[in-house]
């Protein structure tokens, strides 16, 4: 039987890409984002297939009604996506708490109640995948990614537990870590302000991103095809 997916962050780069790969299978994407018109073509070129969902993950009141939602229109949901993120780089020491914050909202909060609504239903059913887009980031860190390896690094720890957790229950739990990729990630970096004493080992990765940026090796259309195998595979920490 074909798959119903919830995807987040699908209107563009690593969310975008699987949407595709998933839909390619012949299985059913929820798409969704702030910016669900995006996927507007992907919706048209695949009528009942896809949907696109506004959803803000940083807004828990929105998170029940949205998993509920896919789950009264298609039936089920198989694969959860806890792709949405967006990066910062900035001195440690220059990191504000909102900042700090509102990464952990993102990519941390949103994910962990979105598994929180999906669980009773996979459990329920015996079945079921949760995929959480983690970063090489997550297992390593450098000057100036601080608050993005630290929100990173907080997602798979809590993942490894969960899928202990849930292994007996028949839900899977997909922990991918891409290095760099061709996305609107770095496009979207916010940043500290630049200091001079910081300058040094913090400008090191401003320069590499500024001059890095678009121009990433990897391709996330092949990344969304190791992502379906590694969740038929069940290998896990998945490494791009
Ligand atoms: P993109 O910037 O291309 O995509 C990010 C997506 O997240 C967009 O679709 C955006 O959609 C969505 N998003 C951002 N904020 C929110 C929010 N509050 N609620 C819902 N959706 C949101 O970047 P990538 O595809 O590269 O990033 C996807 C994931 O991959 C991230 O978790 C990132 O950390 C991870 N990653 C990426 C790497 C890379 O090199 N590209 C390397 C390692 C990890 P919208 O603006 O419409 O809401």
């Amino acid at each position: 039987m074909n798959k119903v997916w919830l995807i987040t962050g699908a209107s563009s780069g690593f969310g975008r890409a699987i949407a595709e790969a998933a839909v390619a299978d012949g299985d059913v994407v929820v798409g969704a984002a702030r910016r669900p018109e995006a996927l507007d073509d992907l919706v048209a070129a695949h009528p009942g297939q896809v949907e696109a969902l506004r959803l803000d993950v940083t807004d828990p009141a929105a998170i029940d009604a949205a998993v509920q939602g896919v789950v009264a229109r298609h039936g089920r949901m198989d694969v959860l996506v806890n792709n949405a993120g967006r990066t910062h780089v900035g001195a440690f020491e220059e990191t504000a708490d909102a900042e700090l914050r509102d990464l952990f909202d993102l990519h941390v909060f949103g994910p962990a109640a979105l598994v929180r609504a999906v669980l009773p239903h996979m459990r329920e059913r015996r079945s079921g995948a949760v995929v959480q887009m983690s970063s090489m980031g997550g297992q390593m860190s450098f000057a100036g990614f601080s608050a993005y390896s630290g929100t990173k690094f907080a997602l798979e720890g809590m993942s490894e537990a969960l899928a202990d957790e849930v292994r007996e229950y028949g839900v899977k739990v997909l922990i991918v870590e891409p290095g760099a990729f061709r996305t609107s990630l770095f496009d979207g970096a916010s940043a500290s302000p630049e200091s001079e004493a910081y300058a040094g080992s913090v400008g090191v990765t401003r320069r590499m991103i500024a001059e890095g940026a678009g121009k990433q090796p990897g391709d996330p259309a092949k990344a969304a095809a190791l992502i379906l195998a590694a969740l038929d595979a069940e290998v896990t920490p998945l490494r791009l």
